[in-house]
């Protein structure tokens, strides 16, 4: 299994504005020196030994992943507004003549995770196929009110690719390709469920939005028993430990509360996700940095085998 991330920001795009581009600018001009600059390998090299933030940045489009299995055949959680970019790269993969087919599984309809789909190219392309998959069994009433012409110029069925509509229940184990898929309700405004997708004996666990407090770990044994020796754990991380104690029940976790569950259930790695849009780069490096430190000082018999690693647009990963 394969997952790239399209979209990794929470709650609402967060495009980068020109003072923050100015800024970046300045402090990378401020730290090179003429050696730096001599040639393109100089200046390849001296990028590559900046902060993350600087070289890059984490990216400013919601939720929105692309899974292939190991025969090539696509799923896509949440449409986002990472969900648009995709869709463009999806036209050269046949999705252009109408001969793409894919499933979509949705974990809840905020609009963070449904605001990409009218401008997701593949949908308006005859011939294309979607399964759309979901626990909540108003997903399609629930798609087809956001392109009400009150909201959008194209109703749901004036997009003419085929969509297919399943409804599972909470627990269910149901087959999709290759892959074993189970779900599990989190505690979110509205509701939100979880996705474990397992592949040859490989487990994939997309666990936002969630709410995980400190004061809530009591009953967190049957989210233990769900993420158990999962190789890879995207969870939402939206707040630092400081905010999230502010924002009690905004359906969100922190980057500590997921390194303590994820190594309690001997998770292999966690990815931190969701990042809240007020959170600059050079934070999310922090954020980063903080929950590298946690897990060392929780870790202390040094056992631990948690990896821990922060999304970003266009981050890949091999399961
Ligand atoms: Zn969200
Ligand atoms: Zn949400």
């Amino acid at each position: 299994m394969k997952v790239k991330f399209w979209g990794v920001r929470g709650s609402i795009a967060t495009p980068v504005k020109g003072h923050t581009f100015r800024d970046k600018l300045k402090r990378i001009l401020s730290y090179a020196t003429p050696s730096d600059v001599i040639d393109e390998p100089s200046v390849d090299r001296f990028i590559d030994s900046l902060p993350f933030s600087l070289s890059h940045t984490y990216g400013g489009n919601t939720t929105c992943l692309e899974i292939r299995t190991k025969n090539n055949d696509l799923v896509i959680v949440d449409a986002g507004t990472g969900i648009r970019e995709l869709g463009v790269k999806l036209l050269s993969e046949g999705y252009l003549e109408g001969n793409g087919s894919a499933s979509i599984l949705f974990t809840h309809t905020h609009w963070d995770h449904i605001q990409g789909l009218p401008f997701f190219i593949p949908f308006f392309i005859e011939g294309n196929e979607f399964h759309i998959h979901a626990i909540s069994d108003e997903i399609e009433q629930r798609l087809r009110y956001q392109h009400n012409e009150r909201h959008f110029p194209v109703t749901f069925d004036g997009m003419d690719a085929t969509k297919k509509f399943y409804q599972h229940q909470e627990g269910e184990s149901w087959p999709l390709y290759n892959l074993q898929i189970t779900s599990k309700g989190m505690k979110h405004p509205g509701g939100s469920y979880s996705y474990r997708l397992e592949e040859d004996g490989k487990v994939l666990i997309f666990g936002s939005d969630a709410e995980f407090r400190s004061d809530d770990m009591d009953d967190v044994e049957s989210y233990l028993e769900y993420f158990q020796g999962a190789d890879v754990l995207i969870f939402d991380t939206q707040y630092t430990f400081e905010e999230q104690l502010q924002k009690i029940d905004w359906g969100h976790s922190s980057a500590s509360i997921a390194t303590d569950i994820a190594m309690r259930a001997g998770v292999k790695k966690l990815i931190l996700f969701h990042h809240d849009p007020s959170y600059s780069d050079e934070k999310l490096d922090e954020v980063f940095l903080r929950a590298l430190r946690y897990r060392e000082m929780m870790d202390v018999d040094n056992t631990s085998e948690l990896e821990i690693k922060i999304a970003y647009e266009g981050l890949e990963l091999e399961i």
